[in-house]
């Protein structure tokens, strides 16, 4: 392994040079954090992060924007070398791209696609619900797949212009509906590649929920997708704390699942403690 500044290097490699001192999912008790955003950034600092990126959940109907923007645009200028992105995570509605959106996105640097709901052509489904009617058969694992693959590409292109963003914890709500990861495929990867590649985007390696799984990680990496990390940090703590991230975005190491937690992400449900 070479040093940097006497440094050990990142062990990432697919992940790209530097990949473990970035962390792009991280909540504050803006939303559902348990922290306020001074103890994450502080966090981030100890953490070694040169860049933090916080991604609060969003609604369409959001009203504490203004305030978290300015919050975190003040805590970059404090923040000495660290770089702190104001970021937003918002789930895709339907097969359309459609964004849980706030309409003014004044300040908003960064958007975090998140597949909370399963997006099908009338609207978000909640993942239960799609089990249900695919063991009724009234929607096939297929029908299920191209749903979520057309969403996610459309939502990357449905991103407002100006801002860069990435894929949070992708096909996490697939073992919730009763769908499996291998079954996206190549070509359904190969989609959701080209509009990341022609988005800008990103997609990440979730360290709460240990998805995407290595193996669609490397495909995307092979089709040229940057890929980062991103904690889904909900307390300062957990804030650039790399396991699953670290073993899958370097390929000699042993990725596992065994630390993640053992369900898939809900639905969000912003439950902010404070400002609302
Ligand atoms: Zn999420
Ligand atoms: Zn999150």
């Amino acid at each position: 392994m070479t040093t940097r500044g006497g440094a050990p290097q990142s062990p990432a490699r697919i992940g790209g040079h530097g990949v473990l001192a970035a962390d792009w999912h991280t909540h504050t008790d803006f939303s559902d954090g348990t922290d306020g955003l001074p103890d994450v950034v502080r966090a981030a600092g100890r953490a070694g992060l040169r860049t933090l990126c916080v991604t609060d959940h969003v609604r369409r109907g959001t009203r504490w924007l203004p305030e978290y923007t300015r919050a975190v645009r003040e805590a970059d200028r404090g923040a000495g070398p660290l770089r702190v992105v104001c970021g937003v995570e918002a789930k895709m509605l339907d097969t359309a791209g459609r964004l849980d959106l706030p309409g003014d996105l004044t300040g908003v640097q960064h958007v975090a696609v998140a597949d909370h709901r399963f997006p099908l052509p009338g609207g978000p489904a909640d993942p239960g619900d799609v089990r249900e009617r695919l063991a009724h058969g009234l929607l096939t694992a297929e029908q299920a797949l191209e749903a979520l693959t057309d969403a996610t590409v459309a939502a990357l292109h449905a991103v407002p212009a100006g801002r860069t963003r990435h894929l949070a914890h992708l096909f996490s709500i697939l073992p919730k509906a009763g769908l499996r990861e291998e079954d996206v495929g190549a070509r359904r990867l190969a989609r959701i590649a080209e509009a990341c590649r022609r988005t800008g985007a990103a997609v990440e390696a979730n360290e709460k929920w240990c998805c995407p799984g290595p193996a669609t990680l490397a495909a995307l990496h092979g089709h040229g997708v940057r890929l980062i990390a991103g904690s889904d940090a909900h307390t300062a703590a957990a804030v650039g704390a790399w396991t699953y991230a670290a073993t899958v975005l370097d390929p000699s190491g042993t990725a596992s699942r065994q630390t993640c937690a053992q369900a898939p992400p809900g639905p969000a449900a912003p439950r902010g403690r404070r400002r609302r």
